[in-house]
């Protein structure tokens, strides 16, 4: 069984075939979606389709969702956590964070409040038991200063792209490194260099679906001026991102299937409920 430990299937672009594309991706070996939010607004749709559709989910604010969030938000996901508490299909708080690559967020302003509402909802995860799974872009440095400040239970660095030496302090700090289709781009060469040198303990899958296309879906902006719609990623890309990683590991598809899960258990362990034995 495949886990995708990274799938926005609230989101706005499967509000059409949403149902389907769970089903495809299921058929294709992806028995569980980690479902993280990120606004309140949506807390309550991610909850509903874990339910319907036996997967997990994770309650948070997002970074890119900071400038409209309101400071209530933080206690309304409080709030939100401890009426989840009992609910196993909660297995983190996220998807929560800082992106200094979004110029708008960037301002000294906007970076004090990003902060504010990271180490806000770190507080949360601490306080609530729960492992945090982390938005990281052009940021690595600042999430794991908040990280060694505040304490954290672990959890995800989610579609990772930082350095060796980053990535070795998340995972000293009991995270895993979330991977997906930014592997299959023949440009990504760093990042495919850490994908193959990490320890393969470190890794987790996931497609961050809608966002991040792999290659193979990708089109250029000189093809969608022609015409050529961009290819929408769903959960079900997951195993032929797995085997864009098991090529470039030498390593036979099953596994790291295996150890992939295993990962995503050690780090997430509320998954382990959701998983069949
Ligand atoms: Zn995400």
């Amino acid at each position: 069984m495949w886990i995708d430990t990274h799938c926005h299937l609230d989101a706005p672009e499967f509000e059409a075939d949403r149902d389907a594309v769970r089903a495809t991706a299921r058929a294709a070996g992806v028995g569980l979606c980690v479902l993280p939010a990120v606004q309140r607004g949506d807390w309550s749709k991610v909850q509903h389709l874990a339910a319907q559709h036996g997967d997990a989910y994770a309650l948070g604010i997002h970074p890119l969702y900071v400038p409209q969030a309101r400071e209530q938000d933080l206690q309304a996901l409080d709030q939100a956590l401890a009426e989840a508490a009992g609910d196993p299909r909660l297995v983190a708080v996220g998807e929560i964070g800082l992106d200094f690559f979004v110029p708008a967020l960037c301002t000294p302003e906007m970076r004090a409040r990003q902060w504010a509402f990271y180490v806000a909802q770190l507080r949360l995860a601490k306080q609530h038991g729960l492992p945090v799974i982390l938005h990281v872009r052009r940021s690595a440095d600042g999430l794991l200063k908040g990280l060694r400040q505040v304490g954290s239970a672990g959890g995800i660095a989610h579609a990772f792209n930082g350095s060796a030496q980053q990535a070795q302090a998340f995972m000293g700090l009991g995270f895993a490194l979330g991977f997906g289709g930014a592997l299959s781009f023949d440009g990504a060469s760093r990042l495919r260099g850490l994908a193959q040198s990490l320890p393969m303990s470190a890794l987790v899958l996931e497609t961050d679906a809608p966002d991040i296309p792999p290659q193979w879906l990708y089109q250029t902006a000189e093809a969608r001026a022609q015409g050529v719609p961009q290819g929408r990623n769903t959960p079900a890309e997951l195993p032929r991102i797995a085997q864009v990683l098991a090529d470039l590991r030498d390593m036979p598809l099953a596994d790291l299937q295996a150890q992939a899960l295993a990962n995503a258990l050690r780090v997430l362990p509320g998954l382990a409920a959701l998983v069949p034995a």
